[in-house]
């Protein structure tokens, strides 16, 4: 799945990646649901070993456009992980006291701790994507944002989190078919925002926006994935496989037990 990563560097355009594209996988859905069942029931002894190590920290961004299926993502990628061993952050439109302060003042009380997972959806992206397209600040103050990021970022790294970025990359066609669902089915409805349209008018300023985060944010400490994700069976898959591997790298071991676990009886 190392195909969807971003090297830094890269110049991107989105238009040339399929977000039908499931070539990684070469199994079909059924396959690939049985391969997501396989991965789910590694995550879960892993996600274990990380709490009872309690050295590494784990932080995993999604983003994408409205309809892009991060709710979906986090709950298939996470299936069967036990609810305590992962936090879920959504970032919303900043409050009153959040726009006061810098715009990663909320991001950082979030962040993982040691033996954490935290999952943010949406993030400090944001202030580079809604931010940036509706001109809620001026064009200097977003772009130097990139670099704050990519320090920010770095800063974690340092500090022992391991970064994940995904991009959930679907088509224009395939988020009209999306919002017309949630308009017609009653148990969809609640999703579905008037608001929404208003920002699919935007489409273009989004993608230029994303295009721009990925150049300049995809860095070798924090890279980031692109998903194709018209297929949310190939999207769960790609995702899971790249934070299973992630997890997997950190060659985490069981801290060793107390002196004299063996002189003991438990009467
Ligand atoms: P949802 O993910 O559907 O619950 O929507 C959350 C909304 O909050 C989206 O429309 C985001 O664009 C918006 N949002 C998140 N972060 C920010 C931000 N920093 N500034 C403005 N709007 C934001
Ligand atoms: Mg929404």
């Amino acid at each position: 799945m190392e195909r969807h990563r971003i090297a830094a560097g890269s110049t991107v355009d989105l238009s040339s990646f399929d977000p039908a594209d499931a070539s990684g996988f070469t199994g079909d859905k059924n396959e690939a649901k049985k391969r997501l069942r396989k991965l789910n029931d590694r995550l879960e002894p892993l996600q274990e070993l990380l709490y009872a190590e309690g050295k590494h920290k784990v932080l995993i961004v999604l983003q994408g456009t409205d309809t892009c299926g991060k709710d979906g993502t986090i709950r298939h990628v996470f299936e069967g992980v036990n609810p305590q061993g992962v936090k879920v952050a959504s970032f919303k439109k900043p409050t009153p006291e959040e726009l006061a302060h810098d715009y990663l003042w909320r991001v950082h009380t979030d962040t993982p701790g040691r033996g954490e997972i935290t999952i943010f959806n949406r993030s400090h992206y944001e202030d580079v994507l809604v931010v940036r397209v509706h001109s809620l600040v001026d064009e200097l103050t977003w772009s130097r944002r990139y670099d704050h990021i990519n320090n920010f970022e770095r800063m974690l790294v340092d500090e022992g989190t391991t970064i994940l970025k995904f991009f959930l990359h679907i088509s224009k066609d395939e988020q009209a078919e999306r919002l017309r669902a949630r308009l017609a089915t009653p148990e969809k409805q609640w999703k579905f925002a008037t608001g929404d349209l208003a920002e699919r008018e935007r489409w273009d300023d989004y993608q230029a926006a994303f295009e721009d985060m990925l150049e300049h944010t995809s860095t070798d400490w924090a890279p980031w994935y692109v998903v194709p994700s018209n297929r949310k069976w190939y999207r769960n898959l790609v995702v899971s496989e790249a934070v299973v591997a992630a997890l997997e790298g950190l060659e985490m071991s069981f801290p060793p037990p107390e002196d004299g676990l063996r002189d003991i009886t438990i009467i």
